[in-house]
C-alpha cells in the first residue's frame, strides 16, 4: 500500500476525512503525539489499527473528539467530577475513562468495559475529527514498542506502507502522551501521567490514587488498571539504563562503566542540554535539567536520534519526577525496561 503524505490545508483535511470516513486509516498530529486514527464507530476500521502497529489485542484506545457534545454518546452518562475535568482541562491533552455506551465497538475498548476519551486542543486534529464526521480512536502512531512519534517523519519512518496516509502538522507540542485518568473506579485513579499533572487533577478532583504501574513495574500476576502500561515500551534498539545522582556521580559511573563491562559496545550519553561538555561519551540531549516541559518535548526524538546514531549501550541522565516530570520519568523509564542504578558518592 502507497502511504499518502499530506499537508495541513483544507483541501488535504477534507482528503483525510474521506479516507477515515470510509474506514481508512490515517495518522494525525495532535498536540501531544501524532495519532493512528480509524472510525471509532466501526470495529473493522478500528481492528486494522491493531495489525498496522503490531499492538496486542488487550490493549484499548482513545477515542477523540471535536466537540463536547459528542461525548454523551459514547460513555453510560457523565458524572459532575468528569464534567469539572472536561471544564478545567479540555480541549486538552487529558483522556477520561468512564464505563461505555453500546456504540462503543470492542475493538476500541479491548472487551473492557470504559472508554478512554479525549478532546485535543490542537486545531487541525480538531478539523481532521469534523471532516471525518465521526469520532476517532487513535493510539499514538508508532510500531508498537517503539518510541511515539512527535513529527511527520517519525511517523512515516514507521507507518510507511502500512496506513493510507500520513498528515503533516509539524512538530508536536507536548511530545509525550495525554495524561489518563480513569472515574471508573471508587476514588479517581491516575493510569498515566502526562502534560496535565497529579497537582492539577487534585485541585479539581479533591482526591487522586496513583496507579503503582505508574513509577514503577507491576508485579507478576498483578492486573494492569490501564493495559498499556505493563509493555516495555517507547524503546530504542539500544539497551538503557536511567543513572541516578548527580552529574558528578553520572560521570564517574559511565567512565567506570564503559571501561570494564561496555568496552567493545557503542555507548551513548542521554543527557540534559550543556552536558555534553562534561560527559566522556557520544551525548544525546533532551532538554534542560530543571524544565520537564522541555524534556517532554525532546524525549522520544531523542530516543529515536539514538538509534539513527547507532547507539547500543544508553546511560540516561534521570529526570525530576515533579510535576510534567513524572511523565517524563514514566516514559524513560519504559524505554530502559525499568533498568535503573543510584551511582555512588565515590
Ligand atoms: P496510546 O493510545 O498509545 O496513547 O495508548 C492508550 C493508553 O490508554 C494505553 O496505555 C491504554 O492501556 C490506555 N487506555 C485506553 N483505554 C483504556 C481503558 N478503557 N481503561 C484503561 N486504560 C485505557
Ligand atoms: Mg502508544
Amino acid at each position: 500500500m502507497e502511504t499518502l503524505l499530506l499537508q495541513n490545508t483544507k483541501k488535504d483535511i477534507l482528503r483525510a476525512g474521506e479516507i477515515l470516513h470510509s474506514g481508512g486509516l490515517v495518522a494525525i498530529p495532535t498536540e501531544t503525539v501524532y495519532g493512528l486514527a480509524a472510525n471509532a464507530l466501526d470495529g473493522a476500521a478500528v481492528a486494522k489499527i491493531f495489525t498496522a502497529k503490531g499492538r496486542p489485542q488487550d490493549n484499548p484506545l482513545i477515542v477523540h473528539i471535536s466537540h463536547i457534545e459528542q461525548w454523551s454518546r459514547l460513555v453510560e452518562s457523565i458524572p459532575e467530577n468528569a464534567k469539572a475535568l472536561a471544564q478545567a482541562f479540555w480541549p486538552g491533552p487529558l483522556t477520561i475513562i468512564l464505563p461505555k455506551s453500546g456504540i462503543i465497538p470492542d475493538e476500541v475498548s479491548a472487551g473492557l468495559d470504559t472508554v478512554a476519551v479525549r478532546f485535543p486542543s490542537m486545531r487541525t486534529t480538531r478539523r481532521i475529527i469534523d471532516a471525518a464526521g465521526v469520532p476517532l480512536a487513535a493510539p499514538s502512531a508508532n510500531l508498537s514498542g517503539s518510541p511515539s512519534p512527535t513529527c511527520a517523519r517519525h511517523t512515516m519512518d514507521d507507518m510507511r506502507g502500512r496506513i493510507d496516509a500520513v498528515l503533516d502538522g509539524g512538530e508536536c507540542n507536548f511530545g509525550v502522551e495525554s495524561t489518563v485518568v480513569t472515574l471508573a473506579t471508587p476514588v479517581p485513579r491516575l493510569l498515566r501521567p502526562g502534560a496535565v499533572t497529579p497537582e492539577e487533577l487534585r485541585e479539581v478532583l479533591g482526591e487522586l490514587e496513583i496507579d503503582d504501574a505508574v513509577l514503577g513495574q507491576l508485579k507478576e500476576g498483578v492486573q494492569a488498571a490501564s493495559p498499556g502500561m505493563k509493555y516495555k515500551h517507547y524503546s530504542p534498539k539500544a539497551e538503557v539504563t536511567i543513572v541516578k545522582g548527580s552529574l558528578d556521580g553520572f560521570v564517574r559511573h559511565v567512565t567506570r562503566e564503559t571501561s570494564e563491562n561496555d568496552g567493545g559496545k557503542n555507548a551513548f550519553a542521554l543527557c540534559f542540554d550543556g552536558e555534553e561538555c562534561v560527559i566522556p561519551l557520544h551525548c544525546v540531549t533532551y532538554g534542560k535539567q530543571d524544565d520537564s516541559l522541555t524534556q517532554s518535548h525532546r524525549l522520544f526524538t531523542a530516543l529515536r536520534e539514538l538509534d539513527e546514531q547507532g547507539a547500543e549501550r544508553v546511560y540516561a541522565r534521570c529526570p525530576s519526577t515533579e510535576g510534567v516530570g513524572m511523565a517524563v520519568y514514566n516514559r524513560l523509564l519504559r524505554a530502559a525496561g525499568f533498568s535503573v542504578v543510584t551511582a555512588s558518592n565515590e
